[in-house]
């Protein structure tokens, strides 16, 4: 019998092992909802986001890992023959799933967080959290009481279990292995770190790379296995030391280049008061309190990280960024333009979606910044960590006070917050990505600078009870006295007036 000698020609596999771990909360969407049991509003169980689990241990999807690491690998890398050998052709969602060598497996969760994990809704089994999104009220910058979405997050401190599996040419094996190590770097990298899942403008998805061990099923290995035949899986051998050096020095000259920073600003922020956002209560809670309106139970208490100290979440921090950014636009532009400096969200006037790029100077200017419909945005907020928790405090209210704007119930309410807590965190603004959608987004620039003045100079808040006096803060801004950074800023503002004045009537 003929032996066509193509079927016969034998690639070596390989397989790297190893883990990521969340540096930042994690959201993943599995496409389910499902009612939690423990969440319930006036209509009945809340509905839940789901991350995705197999039984009770929640995963991340190996399409979800391989699409990040290439589009990343596609900035960044430089060998596209590789890029293309490993991962495939397409990059769109669609394609992900086939193409390429490498076989990216589903990271089941390995480790899990140390207790106790003060977050909302922890599921210890589950390793995770409820997160409520809230809406943002436009006028007054705060967070408004109406929730308006759930996701189950994983929080920071959890590992997954990661397996990339692939067949090599037998040429090019410790290339091929070395460019998926480099890609992985990107977990890791300094400037523009890969960021796993959803709302990774906020702060979402930031990951740390461990490799445990790297495996081959070479001529060797597979002349041995079939000697003494055992279950493949237990065939591959480890890499031997001297292959693991020679791996890291390939992944270390796989050339790899930055795109255009995007201009990055390091940013404490220091409350000069009480800072609070809520963290509502629990359905026992609430019972107890039913049961003994004296207890000292506290109406509303903060928003814990998974460290037990205050949580100041990015998304809190866009959304007072964007409102502000909206007043400041209306009143630089004149009243018949005020929706394309500014649209109301949600409201009749909102930008409309858009398909691609086209569509782009459609959208107003805040959306173009801060997201639109279509169009992701190019302000990225690192995770606010907390680097001072200040002092916990209670403070009891009558009633009468309105301190959210809305009703309050019983006959006074106790209020938990912490008194001048101090986070740190960067933002930055990728203004290259803005440069292939319009011809001069440097304005952009100018309203960032604008923002982060009111910042420092306390002219935002953040969290609840601003009527009370919560949640006013400055802020300290590294670059702020930087040369270059003022010349790009008062260019900027060069560039808002002359966009404000296109329209303007003589
Ligand atoms: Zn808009």
């Amino acid at each position: 019998m003929a032996i066509n000698q193509n079927s016969r020609k034998f690639r070596p596999r390989y397989v790297i092992k190893g883990f990521l771990h969340t540096e930042s909360p994690l959201f993943t969407g599995s496409g389910l909802v499902v009612p939690h049991p423990e969440i319930k509003r006036d209509d009945g169980p809340v509905e839940v986001m789901a991350f995705p689990r197999a039984g009770d241990t929640p995963y991340i999807p190996g399409s979800t890992i391989k699409g990040a690491l290439r589009d990343w690998a596609h900035i960044h890398l430089q060998d596209r023959t590789i890029l293309e050998k490993v991962f495939g052709k397409g990059s769109s969602e669609e394609q992900q799933g086939s193409g390429g060598r490498a076989r990216f497996m589903d990271a089941l969760l390995a480790l899990k967080r140390i207790e106790p994990t003060p977050l909302p809704y922890w599921d210890s089994k589950r390793q995770t959290y409820v997160e409520a999104h809230v809406c943002i009220e436009r006028v007054t910058g705060t967070a408004a009481e109406k929730m308006l979405y759930y996701q189950e997050t994983v929080p920071a401190g959890v590992g997954f279990k990661v397996e990339i599996r692939g067949k090599a040419d037998e040429g090019s094996l410790y290339q091929e292995v070395a460019f998926i190590l480099s890609a992985l770097k990107g977990f890791t990298h300094p400037q523009n770190p890969i960021l796993l899942g959803a709302d990774t403008q906020s702060a979402k998805g930031k990951m740390y790379w461990e490799c445990e061990n790297i495996l081959f099923l070479d001529k060797d290995a597979l002349m041995a296995w079939l000697k003494r035949p055992c279950p493949l899986q237990d065939a591959y051998r480890n890499a031997h030391l001297e292959e693991l050096h020679h791996l890291e020095n390939l992944s270390k000259s796989v050339e790899t280049t930055l795109p255009d920073r995007p201009l990055t600003v390091s940013v404490t922020i220091t409350f000069d008061s009480h800072f609070l956002v809520n963290d509502p209560p629990r359905p026992g809670e609430l019972q107890e309190k039913e049961r003994n309106p004296e207890s000292d139970l506290p109406d509303m208490k903060p928003l814990l990280d998974e460290k037990g100290q205050p949580s100041l979440p990015g998304s809190a921090i866009k959304g007072a960024l964007r409102s502000q950014a909206e007043r400041i636009l209306r009143t630089l532009f004149e009243e018949g333009d005020h929706n394309r400096a500014a649209c109301h969200p949600g409201q009749e006037d909102a930008c409309k979606p858009i398909q691609d790029i086209s569509g782009y100077e459609r959208l107003c200017l805040a959306c173009r910044m801060f997201g639109g419909p279509g169009w992701k945005s190019p302000l990225h907020i690192s995770r606010f960590k907390c680097i001072d928790p200040g002092r916990e405090t209670t403070q009891e209210f009558l009633a009468i006070d309105r301190f959210t704007g809305g009703g309050a119930h019983g006959a006074k309410f106790n209020i938990r917050a912490f008194y001048r807590p101090k986070f740190q965190g960067t933002i930055s603004l990728d203004i290259k990505r803005m440069k292939n959608a319009e011809k001069d987004p440097s304005w952009a620039l100018g309203l960032l600078g604008l923002l982060l003045r009111d910042l420092k100079e306390g002219d935002i808040a953040f969290g609840l009870g601003s009527s009370k006096g919560y949640g006013t803060c400055t802020a300290s801004i590294d670059c702020w006295d930087n040369a270059n950074f003022q010349e790009e800023v008062r260019n900027g503002l060069e560039s808002l007036r002359k966009e404000a004045n296109k329209t303007r009537r003589p």
